[in-house]
């Protein structure tokens, strides 16, 4: 294949970084110089104004203002107030989310809580696809709940597994692996049909793609605050219950930050009302500075065009690859409407691919056996980035020997 005759190429990636509206983004994100950071969707980048937020909190907030900080700096509202800013990217609304505890966490109080409301119906339906840590909590829920049981078909199966015993039906969005989304509308509103309720998981959604909660009827979501939210490592995840059932809900970790009263002191549990009930501990204030830090980046950025740059980057990606190699087999799907933000390639070598790719400076990650997985961070990735991270993964696939 002669040169000329690509048509992905870099002047062509430079002509998209030109047109592109999110290209101001890149420079609130401190991104180290010669390093094509394609990790986003396993730790995000750092946010530039993230020291100068920690050097507050160390001063003046804990520094100077000590307990008083609780109320005088606003940490007793943070995980309303990130909750609040998360639920826009996620289309819930105000009053629906709040981010305080793990990831982990979050799906076993989730789950648990939902469990609870459907005592009749003692199958948990998921996948065979979710992330492990998903199966081990909805495993560890049945454990604690005496008849509860976890279910897991092929994604394929699924519509016609939403059976009479299904309670919860438990997906992540986008599959860690490949990209692929679930049809969320579809799956949640089939879930109700058959009188069970929906918990997503959104770790590869928020943040990355639209998922439209309060439109779309979920009930319960839960995701993570350092993947694209940038929130830094180990950030807390974020909870979501939909406004009406969170007065069905009841907080399985019962605590006295989800008290209706918590400096009343008093012996009883009385829970707060809508999501506060579901904070159990005193808020991971330093993780919440982070996590803030990484979620005001997107206060002026449209769902809409993130999504439609992060398709645009997806398709370079691929397309770039293609022309270019015949090694390498494209794991997610080709459309890009039915795709994340993130594309995986299979390769039996892909463990050294990506390990020559790092040496280069362009950082993706292995998923054993055989992926070589990418993650598309459309705030602060240029075209450029991607197209020269296709180029050096095609390089890398043929210098195998
Ligand atoms: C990253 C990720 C998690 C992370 O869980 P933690 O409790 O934050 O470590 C959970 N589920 C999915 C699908 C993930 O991608």
């Amino acid at each position: 294949m002669t040169q000329t005759s690509l048509t992905w190429t870099r002047e062509r990636a430079e002509e998209m970084d030109l047109e592109d509206p999110l290209a101001e983004k890149r420079a609130e994100f401190w991104i180290p110089e010669g390093t094509v950071y394609l990790g986003g969707n396993s730790l995000g980048a750092l946010p530039a104004a993230l020291s100068g937020r920690l050097q507050a909190l160390a001063g003046d907030e804990w520094g100077r203002g000590l307990v008083a900080s609780w109320e005088g700096a606003g940490w007793m509202q943070a995980p309303e107030r990130v909750g609040d800013k998360i639920a826009r990217l996620i289309g819930a609304g105000a009053g629906e989310v709040i981010a305080a505890d793990s990831t982990t966490v979050g799906l076993t109080q989730a789950l648990l809580a939902a469990v609870s409301a459907r005592r009749d119906r003692p199958t948990i339906l998921t996948s065979t696809t979710n992330f492990p840590t998903d199966l081990y909590a909805a495993t560890g829920v049945a454990a604690l709940c005496p008849g509860v049981a976890l279910r897991a078909v092929a994604p394929d199966d699924l519509p016609s597994a939403i059976g009479d015993d299904v309670g919860v039906l438990f997906l992540t969005h986008v599959d860690y692996r490949t990209g692929a989304m679930f049809d969320l509308r579809g799956l949640t509103a089939a879930a109700h049909l058959a009188g069970a309720l929906a918990l997503w998981d959104l770790c590869h959604s928020a943040g990355a793609v639209p998922v439209g909660c309060e439109e779309n009827g979920v009930d319960l979501a839960v995701g993570c605050g350092y993947k694209y939210l940038n929130g830094g490592p180990g950030a807390p995840g974020f909870l979501y219950v939909r406004r009406e059932l969170s007065k069905q809900l009841a907080n399985p970790i019962r605590g006295w930050l989800g008290h209706a009263a918590p400096f009343e002191f008093s012996a009883g549990w009385r829970p707060a009302e809508g999501i506060r009930s579901f904070l159990t501990s005193s808020p991971p204030i330093l993780g919440l500075a982070g996590l803030e830090a990484g979620v005001d980046v997107f206060a002026d950025v449209g769902m809409a065009d993130l999504r439609s740059k992060s398709m645009r980057l997806g398709e370079l990606f691929v397309e770039a690859v293609s022309e270019r190699s015949g090694e390498l087999e494209l794991a997610s799907p080709r459309p890009a409407e039915e795709r994340g933000s993130q594309v995986s390639f299979r390769h039996s070598r892909a463990a050294e691919i990506v390990e020559t790719l790092a040496g280069s400076g362009i950082v993706g990650d292995f998923r054993p056996p055989d992926l070589c997985r990418f993650g598309l961070a459309p705030l602060y990735l240029r075209h450029v980035d991607v197209f020269d991270a296709a180029v050096g993964l095609c390089e890398a696939a043929a210098a195998l020997d």
